[in-house]
């Protein structure tokens, strides 16, 4: 058969398709299975936003657009960014995007040239390092410590900086570990950033969700030279219960959003139409924006804490309480072995076919002692979750 490019032989399959495929057929035996290892939000996307986009439809607002977006969502998003962060951009320095996804994909193909270093802080989300590899880049690991909330230091970033170091990637809140940094950490990393001319990657998809009294804040707003040297990605996915609409967006200085721009119009040519306009009214309609946003905060607080709780008292598991996203990211090497078990990956398929509870191990986001849990489901399946997972560990000493 044919033989497929280098490049696409490079990708690491996805980390979660193994075990979601393995669920799938335990479901299908008509097995009940929990899914923990969901990245979006359970909640119907909101009806004034589907409103929006039956208005669009009716309206005839089906066509190609720019491809970076229609103008009025980009002011939005720019009012949004005057509002939360005191940030002020032009339109030329927002574009819109298929899926914040897409941002970051293009990003990459607009910034790297074979054998450029792009520094990943671990644990990352699964699509950062083959983003980067995909466009010729080198991903170059840094590990955030447990025992530091898994963040990086500034003298960590200092030590793989190298004359190819083109950017660095920051995501908080963290997925997978729902830890943010703070103000004086992203000061700290910054100002290395700064000195060694590196780019800032700043994924604060997020960052609507955060249940401890810490504000989200952007790297970006720290300074104008900061401002200038970062590109914010950010999208409607999370935030709005939007997954399947595909809408995101990257804000940063103007020739990298007119690349990115100009990538796009090859590649997707525009983000969905009717999708744009119900990301338009998301922020647009600022009553129910509000609502929505303080709505998810509640009920993925009060899981938090319950689910917590449960999980972190089960012997042989230990686990930093997060203060984001919608992950907990436990230790549970102590446990697997424990349980007779050499590694997590192996302790994972074995919970998963014993109790049939599905989870995503640490592996696939460069933390192999880990799990990560996803509580975007009901309380009455977490309690369930928590309860097969302490039998598991328990019976199997
Ligand atoms: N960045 C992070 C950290 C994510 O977890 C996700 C989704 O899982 C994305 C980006 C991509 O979001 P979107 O669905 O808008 O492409």
């Amino acid at each position: 058969s044919m033989e497929l490019s280098h490049r696409v032989q490079s990708l690491t399959p996805s980390s979660t398709l193994a075990i979601s495929a393995k669920a799938k057929e335990l479901r299908d035996m008509g097995h009940d299975v929990i899914g923990l290892g969901v990245g979006e939000p359970d909640f119907n996307t909101p009806a004034y936003i589907i409103q929006a986009a039956k208005k669009a439809m009716d309206e005839g607002l089906t066509k190609y657009t720019a491809s970076g977006g229609i103008i009025e969502l980009k002011k939005a998003i720019i009012e949004k960014f005057t509002n939360d962060h005191q940030l002020a951009y032009t339109t030329n320095q927002v574009i819109v995007t298929t899926g914040a996804k897409y941002a970051l994909y293009a990003l990459c193909q607009v910034l790297l040239n074979d054998g450029d270093e792009v520094i990943i802080p671990t644990p990352y989300w699964v699509s950062y390092p083959e983003h980067v590899k995909l466009a010729g880049g080198e991903p170059v690991y840094v590990e955030g410590l447990e025992e530091n909330d898994f963040k990086i230091t500034k003298e960590q970033l200092e030590q793989v900086i190298t004359n190819k170091t083109k950017a660095l990637i920051i995501n908080s809140p963290s997925n997978p570990t729902g830890m943010m940094y703070s103000k004086d950490e992203l000061q700290a990393l910054g100002e290395v950033c700064i000195k060694h001319n590196i780019l800032i990657i700043s994924d604060e998809i997020y960052e609507k969700l955060i249940y401890s009294d810490d504000e989200h804040i952007s790297i970006a707003q720290l300074s104008n030279e900061l401002k200038e040297q970062t590109v914010i990605i950010n999208g409607v996915s999370k935030s709005h219960a939007m997954t399947g609409w595909r809408i995101g967006y990257a804000v940063g200085p103007t020739n990298i959003i007119k690349a990115m721009t100009n990538h796009a119009s090859h590649a997707t040519s525009n983000p969905t139409s009717i999708a744009q306009y119900a990301a338009l009214e998301a922020y647009a309609n600022k009553r129910e924006n509000e609502k929505i946003n303080a709505e998810m905060r509640e009920v993925f607080s009060a899981r938090l804490d319950a689910f917590y709780e449960l999980i972190q008292s089960i012997p042989g598991i230990t686990c930093e309480k997060p203060k984001g996203a919608f992950y907990i990211f436990p230790n549970v090497i102590e446990a697997a072995k424990l349980n007779g078990f050499q590694t997590v990956d192996e302790w994972v398929t074995a919970l998963l076919e014993e109790e049939k509870v599905a989870l995503v191990p640490g592996s696939g986001f460069g933390a192999p002692n880990n799990v990560r849990l996803s509580y975007a489901t009901s309380m009455e399946l977490l309690e369930e979750a928590a309860k097969r997972i302490k039998r598991f560990v328990l019976n199997n000493q």
